[in-house]
């Protein structure tokens, strides 16, 4: 029998129908877009605060009571929720906003095909000839600053104002990572940020709450006893407190612990659990990294028990020769070293070589097959 009556009250696009210790956030959200009720334009919003502080939930929340409180015949009011993260590209973003709009036939847009400006131009003009008020939500909107024309679509949209009358847009831009702002164009900043909210991380004892409520519908009863889920909230609230990654870790000890025919979750469900998240994040992490990153992250983990720059250096030249790549300069190998050491990869401690002067000690923060299995998934390794 499964310990789980409800696995999906886990999953991570669930909706609680409460958010505790949200309620001001949750207020502000509402009180900000409240104009659009009344046929009026909401200032622009932007939220931020680290993953898993409830930026998400809180505005899947207010917009599913917006949409409740309002007439299901009010077609001019479009509520447009966008993750840019998921969309991709610039253009994907635009087609998935367009496809809230219901744009005559002739001009919808195609997966492909189109400049951006004539994608721009054909939403422009369906918003304004049909008097549209438009929330549009862009979560995850510091990789759509990212991308190549990402700022500048965000520009047109802070000063569409002119060529939306009647209709006219409301931004709404959330983003897991404080620095964002620094990337940003100071008037699009300054547009956009027309009100800002920002998320702290939950506390050790909220994260605890939280997961209580979650357990007690996701669980059969006495599977997730209150030291479980003490211990939940601890481990995944020790570095900043994100609700996702302990909603993540109770789920995935829930697994181990049914896997391994236990009736309950005990401690050693959750520490192999929070193992097999790092490994997870690890192979992730890998996966996602520039090919130099990855021949760099290779060169290292030919050295068992560490190796130096001036080692690294003409091992990762001469593998550059065989993937056929553009071999970097020292310095850059010591930038991006720098970076695979900021996600964890690799730790690059300086050292002191007496006389010698000073060098870097370069060590392989993984196991050599983990690597090895996650670099083959990408073909240019594969034959290495
Ligand atoms: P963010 O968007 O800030 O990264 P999310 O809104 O996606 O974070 O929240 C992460 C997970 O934690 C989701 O599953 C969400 O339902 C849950 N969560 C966040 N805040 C709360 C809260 N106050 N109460 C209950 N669940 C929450
Ligand atoms: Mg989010």
């Amino acid at each position: 029998m499964s310990l789980f009556s409800n696995r999906g009250v886990l999953s991570s696009d669930y909706v609680p129908a409460r958010l505790p210790f949200r309620d001001d956030q949750t207020n502000e959200v509402a009180e900000v877009l409240s104009p659009i009720l009344h046929d009026s334009k909401p200032s622009n919003l932007l939220l931020y605060g680290k993953t898993g502080t409830g930026k998400t939930a809180v505005v899947r929340y207010v917009l599913s009571e917006l949409r409740a409180s309002t007439k299901t015949d009010k077609k001019d009011l479009i509520i447009a929720y966008v993750n840019t993260r998921n969309a991709d590209t610039v253009y994907g973003v635009l087609a998935e906003f367009a496809g809230f709009l219901d744009l005559p036939e002739e001009d919808r847009i195609p997966f492909t095909g189109l400049s951006i400006a004539e994608v721009m131009k054909r939403i422009f003009r369906h918003i304004k000839s049909n008097r549209l008020h438009v929330i549009f939500v862009m979560d995850e909107i510091d990789h759509l600053v990212r991308e190549e024309d990402g700022g500048d679509i965000l520009y047109q949209f802070t000063r569409s104002g002119d060529r939306l009358t009647p209709g006219f847009i409301t931004l709404v831009g959330i983003s897991n990572d404080l620095q964002f702002k620094e990337n940003l164009d100071s008037r699009v900043l300054s547009s956009l940020g027309e009100e800002e909210l920002v998320f702290p991380p939950y506390t050790v004892d909220e994260l605890r709450q939280i997961l209580t409520e979650r357990a007690r519908s996701a669980f059969r009863p006495s599977v997730a006893s209150p030291a479980a889920i003490n211990l939940c909230a601890a481990m995944a609230g020790s570095e900043h407190g994100d609700a996702r990654r302990a909603i993540d870790l109770l789920r995935i000890a829930g697994e181990v612990a049914e896997r391994e025919g236990l009736k309950e979750i005990d401690d050693g469900c959750i520490r192999r659990a929070s193992d097999k998240m790092e490994v997870d994040r690890v192979d992730e992490a890998i996966r996602s990294l520039p090919v130099q990153n990855k021949a760099i992250l290779f060169a290292v983990s030919r050295f068992d028990g560490g190796t130096n720059t001036g080692e690294l250096y003409i091992a990762y030249s001469s593998l550059c020769k065989k993937l056929g790549i553009e071999t970097l300069t020292q310095r850059r190998l010591s930038g991006i070293l720098g970076d695979l050491d900021l996600l964890g990869l690799v730790e690059a401690s300086v050292v002191s070589k007496g006389r010698r002067g000073r060098t870097k000690k370069i060590q392989l923060l993984m196991g050599k097959d983990t690597l090895e299995k996650t670099l083959s998934e990408d073909p240019m390794f594969g034959a290495l």
